[in-house]
């Protein structure tokens, strides 16, 4: 059984970036993305600087947590360890790189399709070498056979003491490092300015690269002062269609529940608002949901192959069936409420309840799966995602009852006050809390002090200290304004989670 492998000799490496042209013209790499490149480091202090590289591209990892998160197996492991991608599978989620720890993978632009280094596998199956390996002038680029004690790797790895980039995150790299400065390798132990080298940046990219009093919690900062003096640029994944999709599958997943909830117990706004019109707009929004998830895709014309031949992973995947299966559900519960048909509401509460809970929180198993992202690896995000839900639920249960002239009750008022304030717990709790990795306090940093500190502290404030107060203080108007505000926090807490989980770099 063969086991290809990289062994990058960085003591070799004179940084001519030959590899990453030979990689662009071997594989027709579009402008502005790459396979591979040779990232640059300044170390010291002037005039006692030295420049490191590092050549970086996809580790074809052991463990590849893109392979497993890929809901239609557009990327793939073969038998011999290399990992390899399919372009006419690929369905454009982009999940694969939140998934990749090491920022390998860029939506390639001519075919809005994931691309990345796939050891030029049209080569090696020819019993060729990859085109970078051929170019490098110095040999520091071996590839072969881990399997064959005689191969150039074996012998490399038997001879050298080397390293892989990122250990903590479990994936067992099968490109390993031979003398590479360690501020190359950790993507937190250089400073990014605004510029490098040759080229501007865009300055969102630097502004969340902690200083390194908030990685108290990972390992110690490169004791010299290191800067980055070329990088490429990365693109950034996922934006506010995200954002918004979680938000809105929130509010459908809320109303859902409380649809259910309210079989079993009086909810305080009227049983019609409660059990008919909360799962009708629980399906409008549930149909949003699907929008924004189809049009954040780069191939949207292929979402079906979701559903069709899903890789059952993938969380992604898993999540489209139970967010169809709710669908089902709410139309179902509808069809029954409008006839009044208690038996029918009774029979189908049980399970409305758990699909709604199912569509609300398959999203912190989603994020989970983001290997790259360690801030959405925390395990508040579950009960955060299902106190969300329940405060979008009952917010919009309020707003409802108001349009329907409906009076709530105090009931109904103080269940919402302390979802908002749990709500708010929870975020506080997860941002300011002990972080695993210097990646997690880094991007937390980021969320409470960083490039998104304003919109979560307004979050925090006007979406959910402030709905508690008004809520409280009684009367019609206050409440209902005190839902709105609180259903806006939730968007603009989760947009700033999802951007500040983004931000560090992780190459
Ligand atoms: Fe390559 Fe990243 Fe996938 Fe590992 S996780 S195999 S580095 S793309």
């Amino acid at each position: 059984m063969t086991r290809w492998a990289w062994v990058i000799d960085q003591t070799r490496c004179i940084g001519c970036h030959a590899c990453t042209t030979a990689c662009k013209s071997e594989n027709d790499v579009a402008v502005g993305v790459f396979r591979t490149w040779v990232k640059n480091v300044e170390v010291g202090t002037f005039p006692e600087v030295k420049r490191h590289f590092a050549v970086l591209r996809c580790n074809h990892c052991a463990e590849p947590p893109c392979v497993d998160i890929c809901p239609v197996t557009a990327m793939y492991q073969r038998p011999d360890g290399l990992v390899d991608f399919d372009h006419d599978s690929c369905i454009g989620c982009k999940a694969c790189m939140q998934a990749c720890p090491y920022d390998a993978i860029h939506m390639d632009p001519d075919t809005n399709t994931a691309a990345k280094c796939n050891f030029c596998s049209h080569r090696v199956d020819e019993g060729l070498l990859p085109a970078c390996v051929v170019v490098c002038p110095e040999e520091a680029l071996l590839f072969g056979d881990l399997e064959d004690p005689t191969s150039k790797v074996s012998r490399a790895l038997g001879e050298h003491l080397v390293q892989i980039r990122r250990p903590e995150q479990g994936t067992r790299p099968q490109a390993y490092y031979i003398g590479a400065h360690s501020a190359t390798l950790d993507p937190l132990a250089a400073r990014h300015d605004a510029t490098y080298m040759w080229a501007d940046r865009d300055p969102r990219d630097a502004r969340d690269v902690s200083p390194p009093q908030s990685r108290a919690h990972g390992p110690p900062a490169a004791t010299e002062p290191a800067r980055v003096a070329y990088d490429v640029p990365r693109q950034r994944a996922w934006g506010w269609p995200v954002s918004s999709y979680i938000w809105t599958k929130g509010l459908a997943a809320g109303l859902g529940m409380l649809a259910g909830v309210g079989r079993y117990a009086d909810l305080g706004a009227g049983s019609r608002v409660v059990q008919l019109v909360a799962p009708l707009v629980a399906l409008v929004f549930l149909a949003v949901t699907g929008g924004l998830l189809v049009g954040d895709l780069k191939r949207p014309e292929r979402f079906w192959t979701i559903l069709l031949r899903p890789q059952w992973k993938s969380w992604l995947a898993r999540g489209a069936f139970i967010i169809t299966a709710y669908g089902a559900a709410l139309v179902a519960w509808v069809a029954l409420a409008y006839v009044r048909s208690d038996r029918g509401l009774d029979l189908l509460a049980p399970p409305l309840i758990v699909l709604a809970a199912l569509s609300a929180g398959y999203t912190a198993a989603l994020l989970g799966q983001c290997e790259g992202r360690d801030l959405w690896q925390s395990r508040l995000l579950l009960p955060h995602l299902l106190a969300h839900a329940l405060v979008a639920g009952l917010a919009a249960v309020i707003v409802a009852g108001q349009v329907a002239d409906v009076s709530v009750t105090n009931r109904l008022r103080y269940l919402f006050v302390v979802a908002v304030l749990v709500t708010a717990a929870l975020a506080l709790a997860d941002a300011l809390g002990k972080h695993r990795t210097p990646n997690a306090a880094a991007a937390a940093h980021a969320l409470t002090r960083g490039s998104q500190a304003r919109r979560f502290w307004l979050a925090l404030a006007f979406g959910g200290a402030l709905p508690a107060l008004l809520a409280l203080a009684g009367g019609a108007a206050p409440l209902v304004a005190a839902a709105v505000l609180a259903l806006a926090g939730l968007w603009l807490h989760g947009h700033a989670f999802i951007l500040a989980g983004q931000g560090p770099p992780i190459s």
